[in-house]
């Protein structure tokens, strides 16, 4: 837990989300400024800056998002036609929130390479 952290906050409860699951390892709730019809952000109960911090303090932690991420899709019904896993890590990839967090979207077609 890290006092100043937005994320952490969501996960006390002190500051609201529109939650889809939470379990022992995960809390998912709906990006506030979403750039898809499904825009869901998987995040690990612990704090840690990046996907790759995680990695390294808790190898598992890591399986946990991706394996939650993988139910919400399909609860969501974008399984087919398919969806993207994003995890923004530094400055140049756009990440503004330091706690790590997979963006789960879907429900439109994505450009690749990215922009
Ligand atoms: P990043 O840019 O760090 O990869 O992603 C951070 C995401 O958090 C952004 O997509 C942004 O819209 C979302 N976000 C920022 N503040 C809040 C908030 O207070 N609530 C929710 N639900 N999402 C937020
Ligand atoms: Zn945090």
């Amino acid at each position: 837990m890290s006092a100043d952290c937005l994320f952490c906050k969501i996960i006390t409860g002190d500051i609201p989300a529109d939650v889809v699951h939470r379990d022992a390892h995960v809390l998912a709730f709906r990006d506030i400024d979403p750039k898809a019809p499904t825009h869901i952000l998987v995040i690990p109960l612990e704090h840690t800056p990046n996907a790759a911090s995680l990695a390294a303090a808790d190898p598992a932690a890591v399986g946990e998002l991706v394996q939650a991420a993988g139910r919400i899709a399909a609860d969501e019904g974008i399984v087919e036609p398919g969806y993207r896993m994003v995890f923004n890590t530094g400055d140049d990839a756009g990440q503004t929130v330091h706690h790590t967090h997979l963006h789960l979207l879907g429900g439109r077609p994505f450009d690749w390479p990215p922009g």
